[in-house]
Order: structure tokens, then C-alpha cells, then sequence
């Protein structure tokens, strides 16, 4: 702790925390605290007063790539070249052979080709600054025709209408929420059109009554207009995710083949990589995409660069993929996998919360998060914590056990379903970690009355 927040604010936390517990000892009759309860409160007045900073959590929320936890982990491989890239000076733009300037995106677009059968290819901060890019590059002041049924808000802020309102471009929306035809692209067309997009509505579904024009059909209306077709594919997969038990999502090569011109998707969702956004396309438009004064501000840096590589070079063998890429090996575990870890936590979790709340392994379900496949669920499994019976007597709630959960050294983020927390062991494939904070929790549980964690 000394370490982290410096002496000076470390000894200022100790004293605070010593006569907080000295005034709850003369206020009433409460038993003088042990040293591990007194570092517990040291360690939580310390983090609510400095912000806390960016810390590890263990993500027990049953949401793989959840946004606010960070979405991906990322491969060991990827870690260390990330290390290495941080450490010292690296070739990110300086060409080895002939000691000259190079290029940054060199490193990654013959991989990003291979893997999308793309002619050419980029990468910025996110999708969200692709997506920007791309339509301030090829529709500055110009038209750009969606569906109506696609004017998607990803959350965070990011909605296709004022992300194009910012990029320059003008929407022209066609067909309606539910139905669109191929009829309303065409007859939208005038000489102010720049290009037609299609969004994957990646975070919900449109049933019932529908009608879309699938990717073929509408590269085809923009090519006989000589109109570049502009997909935004949000998570998009390189591999077809079938073959790893997961429901299929369009692969970023399909959507390609298909005719797109222009597709933008996010490293750090599906594809489990750093936070990024890729544009894979055809050569001359990547090329104009690539001369706007925005690419400079939106690029990559070269840890993420570094980071981006090493796992596109994972996606070469396919055959590892399931064990060597974190993202996909969470997302493909099988229940019984998990319910096995819950099983072995399971009586250490007893013990920390003895009379305080009961513990049952259940069955649960994961989502993949990130607006991927938002319908489909995995099953999965983990422990259901329901604070006592006895509720009055223990006075602890399913929200309070949770705020414990999160007072941990490493917080512990769960889910909170009817009156109980559910911990979704489907991201813990390990548990010594967790189980080594269980005497916290202990701890925690049994002398909440005095204060802790609301
Ligand atoms: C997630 C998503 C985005 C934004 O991507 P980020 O990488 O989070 O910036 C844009 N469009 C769609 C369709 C998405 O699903």
C-alpha cells in the first residue's frame, strides 16, 4: 500500500482509520477491531479517497466483454509484446531495411488482408473514430443512405445519426423501423448520395414483421451507382464461431466477399484483441482514408499496435485459437467446466459467510457482451448467494453483500437477481485468487455493523 499511495498518505489513512474505530468503541459497546479489520479499512479509505485508480477486478457478471470491466482479456503473448513495445524504442514508423520513415499500419495490414480478404486495410483508436472516419473521408457534405431499421445507439453516447452528423455526413434514411426493400435504397439515390451503409444492429433484433436487403443485394444497388457500400460491423468476427459451439455472427470476410468497399469493426469485442478499430476495404478508398488529417488524431499507438499483431497472429492458427485466445476459450467453456470451479469454492464461501447468507452452486447464463448476439445466452453455472433467512438478525442485503464483494482487495463484481448475488464463474478459471480473498470477505461480513461498504 506504501507503494502505491505513498508514506505520507498511507499514515494519514492508519490514523483516520484507528479513531473512526477508537469513537465506534467509545460511542457504544462494540468489541475493539482486529489488526486484519483495521488494514481493511485502511485499504478502503485509501481507495474511496484517491479514486481508487484503474484496478484489476474479477469479473463474475456472466457478461464476457463487458464494456465498463473492459471488455477483452487479452492473450499472454499479446501481454508481453505490449511490455516489450512499452519498454523502449520499437520500429513502429521506421523502415529496418532502408533506414528510413515507415509506416505504422505496415505491421498489421498484410495480416488484417489475409484474415479479411480485404485489398488494403487500417486501424484506429476504436470502431466508434472508424466509423467517424470513414464517413467524414468518403461523405463529407454529402448523403449517406441507411436503413431506418438500423440507426443504432450502441450506448456510451454512440448513435449512428450524430456520429454521422458529426462526421460532416448527411443521413438519408429509408424504409421503416421494421421493413426495408431494396426499392427504398434505389429511389434514394440522387446526385448528393456519397455512399449507402448498413449497420449490424449488433445489440438487439428487429422479429416479427421484417424485411432487410442483405449485404450482396445492397453493394450491388451502390456498385450499378457507382457508390462505394460502407459497412459497420461493430463486433465482427474473423473466424466463424460455429465451429467453437457459439451462435454464428457474419465473419468480417464474409461481409467482404459480399461486396462491401469499406468495413470497420472493433478489436477488443469479438475479436479479442485491444481496443482498436480496424477498416479493411478497398485500396483506393483505405488509400483517401488514410490522407485524412483525422487518421492522425484517431491512430493507434504502438502498444496497441503491438498487442493487435500478436493476437491477428493468433487468428493464423486457427487450431489454437480455442486455447491460446482468452476471449474465446471464456466464451466456449463448458458448463461443466465452470460448475466443477463453483463446486470447489463453494465450501470456502460457506465458511466466509457462515450464518450471514446461504450458498448454492446453480446453473446460470452468460451473455458475450459488447452488443454481440444480444438474444443468444450460454449456460453456465457459479453460486447463488442469498443473504440469511434470518435477515433481521444479520441485516445483511443481496446489495450490501454485493458492496462487500466489491470492497475486496481485488473487487468482485457479481450480479444481483432477486434478492440474492449471483456469481457467474464462467471468466474464473482459476479460483485461488478469489479464494485467497475469502478471509477478507470473512472478515467483512462479520463486522459490517460497525460500518463498511454500503
Ligand atoms: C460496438 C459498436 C461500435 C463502437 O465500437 P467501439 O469499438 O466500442 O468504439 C460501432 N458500431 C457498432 C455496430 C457496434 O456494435
Amino acid at each position: 500500500m506504501e507503494q502505491h499511495y505513498g508514506r505520507a498518505v498511507l499514515i494519514e489513512a492508519v490514523r483516520e482509520a484507528v479513531a473512526a474505530e477508537r469513537q465506534a468503541i467509545l460511542a457504544g459497546a462494540v468489541p475493539a477491531p482486529s489488526a486484519p479489520r483495521i488494514i481493511d479499512r485502511v485499504r478502503q479509505r485509501l481507495a474511496e479517497q484517491n479514486g481508487a485508480g484503474l484496478r484489476r477486478v474479477l469479473n463474475l457478471t456472466g457478461t464476457v466483454l463487458h464494456t465498463n470491466l473492459g471488455r477483452s482479456p487479452l492473450p499472454e503473448a499479446a501481454i508481453e509484446a505490449m511490455a516489450a513495445a512499452a519498454r523502449g524504442g520499437t520500429n513502429l514508423e521506421y523502415d529496418l531495411e532502408t533506414g528510413r520513415r515507415g509506416d505504422r499500419d505496415t505491421h498489421l495490414t498484410s495480416l488484417i488482408c489475409r484474415l479479411t480478404g480485404a485489398e488494403a486495410a487500417t486501424v484506429v483508436n476504436n470502431n466508434a473514430a472508424a466509423v467517424l472516419l470513414v464517413l467524414n473521408t468518403l461523405a463529407l457534405r454529402r448523403e449517406v443512405i441507411v436503413s431506418r431499421g438500423e440507426l443504432v445507439e450502441i450506448g456510451g453516447a454512440f448513435r449512428i445519426p450524430d456520429v454521422m452528423a458529426r462526421a460532416g455526413a448527411r443521413l438519408r434514411e429509408v424504409g421503416t423501423t421494421n421493413r426495408t426493400h431494396s426499392a427504398d435504397y434505389v429511389s434514394a439515390i440522387t446526385s448528393r448520395t456519397a455512399a449507402l451503409l448498413k449497420v449490424h444492429t449488433s445489440n438487439y433484433r428487429i422479429v416479427g414483421f421484417t424485411a432487410g436487403v442483405d449485404e450482396c443485394e445492397v453493394a450491388a444497388i451502390a456498385h450499378e451507382h457507382g457508390l462505394p457500400f460502407i459497412v459497420d460491423l461493430g463486433s465482427g468476427s474473423l473466424v466463424d464461431l460455429a465451429q467453437y459451439g457459439l451462435p454464428p455472427e457474419p465473419t468480417v470476410a464474409e461481409t467482404v466477399s459480399s461486396g462491401a468497399d469499406v468495413v470497420t469493426f472493433s478489436g477488443d469485442k469479438l475479436l479479442g484483441g485491444p481496443q482498436a478499430g480496424l477498416i479493411a476495404g478497398r485500396r483506393d478508398l483505405i488509400a483517401r482514408i488514410r490522407r485524412n488529417p483525422l487518421w492522425r488524431a484517431l491512430r493507434c499507438d504502438k502498444v496497441t499496435i503491438a498487442a493487435l499483431e500478436s493476437v491477428l497472429r493468433l487468428y493464423l492458427e486457427p487450431q489454437r485459437l480455442a486455447s491460446d485466445l482468452p476471449a474465446l476459450r471464456l466464451l466456449s467453456r463448458r458448463k461443466f467446466e465452470i460448475e466443477a470451479v463453483a463446486r470447489e469454492l463453494a465450501p470456502a464461501f460457506e465458511d466466509a459467510l457462515d450464518r450471514f447468507a446461504r450458498v448454492e452452486v446453480v446453473g446460470c447464463t452468460s451473455q458475450i457482451g459488447s452488443g454481440a448476439m444480444p438474444i443468444e445466452v450460454l449456460p453456465s453455472a457459479g453460486l447463488r448467494l442469498t443473504p440469511g433467512s434470518r435477515r433481521n438478525a444479520t441485516g445483511l442485503s443481496a446489495s450490501r453483500l454485493a458492496g462487500l464483494l466489491r470492497g475486496l482487495p481485488v473487487p468482485v463484481i457479481g450480479r444481483i437477481q432477486s434478492g440474492s448475488v449471483v456469481l457467474d464463474f464462467r471468466c474464473l478459471e482459476d479460483g485461488r485468487e478469489l479464494a485467497a480473498q475469502l478471509p477478507a470477505l470473512k472478515r467483512a461480513v462479520h463486522s459490517r455493523g460497525t460500518a463498511g461498504p454500503a
